[in-house]
């Protein structure tokens, strides 16, 4: 397939912004796509190269690609950077640039889809020394023979800013329309994403079997399945009522971080709550599982919490921070020991159990894993009286959890889904706002005094994942320790962009700009409606969007969770009608 042919109909996406329109246009490009290309044509669509869960990063950072550029083009770097600079966007100038170029490169090779997508991968794949000059030239020789068109999305995917508005749902709409005959077969596309979540292989699945293809995609040992979410409730009364009155199942909710065990005999993975494989941050808990679980073949979800090896006490999320690093591990795992509190078992010896109620997992789960010290099914009750569920609360925060996550005993494991099947109920939710927020860093303000010279302020947004948008919610400057001040500007460092990134909306303009990728997590006092930012703008009221009052960074950076995955406007909508409930 030609470069060209996708370029085109990028710029097509790209004028429109109707999700019916999107979605029609994206089947054609899907359908006109031989099979073998099918899988990289979708993931370059999203700027991406591999299913997330693979971890291929490209993001290269914006002086290099502009210095390939320069290279390309033959124009000197001042001046690039300059026509950059006037259009505040990297594709746009790479068009221009490239439109005024010399004649003789005008009698280059094409572009084929395929060359694009292999050298695009060898670049995020570069590392090490000497490769800065190796993507530079794999970049410069692809501007080479590219045609303006084409260099203005390479440009824009390789420094991560190819924001076409393809959403992960628009992929599977366009999937169904394209080849299962219409928007109704949706539903089957969505259910193999959520328990395959690589869009390409279900893509090609839907293309080469059709509606067979997409039903034969099963839950595998090895690839992680998008986890199922909590909503939230303010009590135990509410939650009860909420799951018909009847006996309900608390489980204590652990402060740690979220893994999804795959197990395949002796052979153990464990992948992040953003699906990413972090085996190397935690041998010890994979040592756990071969030793202290009976079933070879598994799938299995656990918290993995910091404990204190003399007292058996639990400790705080900040203390497995520790432990997520490249080196050094072995002596981390000696300073910081971990326990494993299993909350579910997906598959075991070879079936698959996500179609069971709870209450047959949760029977499964306790066979499958013996109680040590250092492991356990999470502690449970069953009962229907609000009385007995907070006093299971307050047990549960003497033991040093956040509070409980209320399940509903009959309800399938959901993947991917948020809903009312499992509640968490949180200390917070008594005092202050309903729950913290996760939220994307998207800029910075200079700091003043002793802040001088660093950020002193940060500009934080939510996700709008009906637009694949990031809308800005709130500035906070409170709660930094030093440590943090003196970290976040290196973390954020290669996001940083000279002009408001693409797919992300803000009437506040600060002094430096982030693509979407750092998560936060931030409490606040209430949500109230504001003028100025632009999260949930006009669904409350017109003209107003949500922000919120006295914000303050938890201290907790939540890198297990993709931009993506931040707190969304739907969610932020969710709470703000909440509240306004509260005051009535
Ligand atoms: P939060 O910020 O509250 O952890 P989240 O967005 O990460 O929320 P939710 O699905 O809203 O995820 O809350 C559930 C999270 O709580 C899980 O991701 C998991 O890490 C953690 N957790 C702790 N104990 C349990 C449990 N017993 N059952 C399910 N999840 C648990």
């Amino acid at each position: 397939m030609d470069y060209s042919e996708v370029a085109a109909k990028y710029a097509e996406l790209e004028a429109i912004s109707g999700r019916n329109e999107l979605t029609r246009i994206l089947a054609d490009l899907l359908k006109s796509a031989p099979s073998a290309e099918l899988a990289p044509l979708v993931y370059m669509t999203q700027g991406k190269l591999r299913p997330d869960y693979e971890g291929v990063e490209l993001g290269l950072a914006e002086k290099l690609a502009l210095r390939a550029l320069a290279t390309a083009s033959g124009i000197s770097q001042d001046r690039v950077y300059s026509v950059y600079v006037k259009h505040g966007d990297i594709g746009t100038a790479a068009e221009e640039l490239l439109k005024n170029r010399s004649q003789g490169t005008l009698f280059s090779e094409g572009l084929t889809l395929n060359r694009v997508y292999e050298t695009l991968l060898r670049i995020a794949r570069q590392s090490g020394s000497g490769s800065v000059e190796a993507k530079l030239r794999e970049l410069a020789s692809l501007l080479n023979d590219a045609t303006p068109l084409e260099a203005k999305y390479i440009m824009r995917t390789v420094t991560g800013e190819l924001r076409l508005g393809v959403a992960d749902y628009t992929v599977l709409d366009a999937a169904a329309t394209a080849f299962l005959g219409g928007k109704e077969s949706r539903p089957g596309v969505e259910r193999a994403y959520n328990v395959h979540p690589d869009l390409g292989f279900v893509v090609s699945s839907a293309a080469s079997k059709g509606t067979a293809g997409v039903e034969e995609v099963k839950l595998e040992v090895g690839v992680p399945i998008r986890p199922m979410l909590a909503e939230r409730l303010n009590s135990p009364q509410a939650i009860i009522e909420k799951m018909g009155g009847k006996a309900v199942a608390a489980e204590y909710k652990l402060d740690g971080e979220r893994l999804q065990i795959h197990r395949n005999g002796d052979d153990v993975k464990l992948f992040s709550r953003r699906l990413e494989v972090i085996t190397s941050h935690y041998p010890d808990a994979a040592d756990l599982v071969r030793e202290h679980v009976s079933a070879r073949k598994a799938i299995l979800e656990a918290e993995v919490v910091a404990i204190n090896e003399d007292t058996g006490e639990y400790l705080p999320f900040q203390e497995l921070m520790h432990r997520r690093r490249k080196h050094g591990i072995q002596q981390a795992m000696e300073d910081y020991p971990v326990a494993l509190n299993f909350f579910d078992i997906l598959l075991a010896g070879g079936s698959d159990l996500t179609a069971k109620p709870y209450a047959f997992r949760r029977k499964r789960l306790q066979q499958a894993v013996e109680q040590t010290p250092r492991t356990r099914a999470v502690p449970s009750i069953s009962s229907s009286d609000p009385a007995e569920l907070e006093k299971f609360m307050e047990d549960a925060i003497t033991d040093g959890c956040e509070g409980l996550v209320v399940k509903d005993p009959g309800s399938p494991y959901r993947a991917g889904a948020r809903e009312f099947a499992w509640i968490k109920l949180k200390r917070e939710y008594r005092s202050e706002l309903t729950d913290t927020l996760d939220l994307v860093v998207i800029g910075a303000f200079h700091g003043k005094g002793r802040r001088a010279g660093a950020f002193g302020t940060y500009l934080l947004g939510t996700y709008d994942g009906k637009r694949d948008v990031f809308t800005s919610v709130a500035k906070v400057g409170t709660g930094f320790s030093d440590e943090n001040l003196a970290k976040f500007p290196r973390l954020l460092e290669p996001y940083e962009s000279h002009v408001r990134p693409p797919g992300v909306e803000s009437n506040m303009v600060p002094d430096v700009w982030f693509r979407p990728h750092l998560v936060i997590e931030i409490i606040a006092a209430e949500l109230t409606l504001s003028p100025i930012h632009t999260a949930a703008m006009g669904r409350i009221r017109p003209g107003a969007g949500v922000s919120l009052r006295f914000p303050k960074f938890t201290g907790k950076v939540r890198d297990d969770k993709r931009p993506e995955d931040a707190t969304t406007v739907e969610e932020i909508v969710g709470m703000y009608q909440r509240q306004v409930k509260r005051v009535e």
